[in-house]
């Protein structure tokens, strides 16, 4: 079985634009509270998260002979201008879609490793598994669980995404870092729906996120969207060290521009179909249909006239 030291991988990651990696021991996670904010319901209708608890629970499962996870990050954190529009789309969806830009980088990657490694034997994953992404994260030392769930690092804040590259190497592993929330609570205080609990996980039944992406019914009116229509950033931009962070560097300024095009066009109340169509397959805003997507503005139009 080879070693693969963190030092080349990092050279890798960098030059394919991820800002942070680390390496976790392949071991089985502790979910006890996970299963018990599933007991209570607090998923919602994401019944989906019920499934694979075990794969969830070890990757080791999801991939023979893992001996190690990497975690990737990259950051989403630019100035993305949406302050000037009335209406909001959360900033991770005003990208191309993340699943498909990472996973791409992270099998750029594989495949420069296997040129220096050849016994290695590595699958990516982007949040297109049962990987416990955060957990893996934080135990690769990239940053702690903040108060509302995500994971929060010291110097890209918590606009992330994570990848992961599950492999049979060993390689040079992380001390996890401990919280640096310490009294704040600034995200859970932010939330307009308390839809943060106090152990610092989410009610999805009471968050704007779940319920305009993806609750298929009628949205329950005591859910005030605060003008979102598409996910929320409203305890992502409260976070101290999400303004503390680096910004990148502007990305995708074409598909925002569409996106801003959209939003124009709402404010303006006029038809908006095929400037959704377009992102819809570019960005992660694939996951709701244009109806789904009219329904949530309608609905915050409402709440802003009463
Ligand atoms: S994403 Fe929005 S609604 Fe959901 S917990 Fe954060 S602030 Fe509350
Ligand atoms: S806002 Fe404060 S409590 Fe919440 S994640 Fe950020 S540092 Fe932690």
């Amino acid at each position: 079985m080879s070693y693969i030291p963190l030092h080349i991988v990092k050279e890798l990651a960098e030059k394919e634009g991820f800002c942070n990696c680390g390496a976790a021991k392949c071991e089985k996670l502790d979910l006890t509270s996970f299963k018990q904010w599933l007991e209570r319901g607090y998923h919602a209708s994401m019944s989906y998260l019920e499934r694979n608890f075990d794969k969830r629970e070890n990757p080791g499962l999801l991939f023979e002979d893992t001996k190690t996870i990497f975690c990737f990050l990259m950051s989403y954190n630019d100035d993305d201008n949406s302050e000037y529009h009335e209406y909001k789309i959360a900033s991770y969806a005003l990208r191309r879609d993340y699943h498909h830009v990472m996973k791409q980088k992270l099998n750029n990657i594989i495949i420069q490793l296997q040129a220096k490694f050849p016994d290695l034997q590595a699958r990516p994953f982007v949040d297109s598994a049962p990987v416990k992404e955060r957990e893996w994260a934080i135990k690769c030392g990239l940053g702690w669980k903040g108060k509302n769930s995500l994971l929060v690092t010291k110097n890209f804040g918590n606009k992330v995404f994570i990848g992961e590259i599950l492999c049979n190497c060993e390689s040079d592993y992380a001390t996890e870092a401990g919280s640096m929330c310490g009294n704040c609570n600034k995200c859970l205080t932010s939330c307009p729906n308390n839809a943060i609990l106090p152990d610092g996980s989410i009610n999805a039944n009471l968050c704007i996120s779940y319920q305009t992406i993806e609750n298929k019914e009628n949205i329950p009116d005591n859910i005030r969207l605060h003008n979102y229509i598409y996910g929320c950033d409203i305890c992502l931009n409260a976070c101290i060290w999400n303004n503390k962070a680096m910004k990148t560097e502007m990305q995708d300024s074409d598909v925002k521009n569409i996106a801003f095009h959209m939003l124009d066009k709402i404010e303006n109340d006029e038809d908006f179909e095929e400037e959704f169509r377009k992102l819809r397959k570019m960005t992660p805003m694939d996951r709701i249909k244009y109806s789904k997507l009219v329904s949530n503005v309608n609905l915050a139009k409402r709440q802003n006239d009463m």
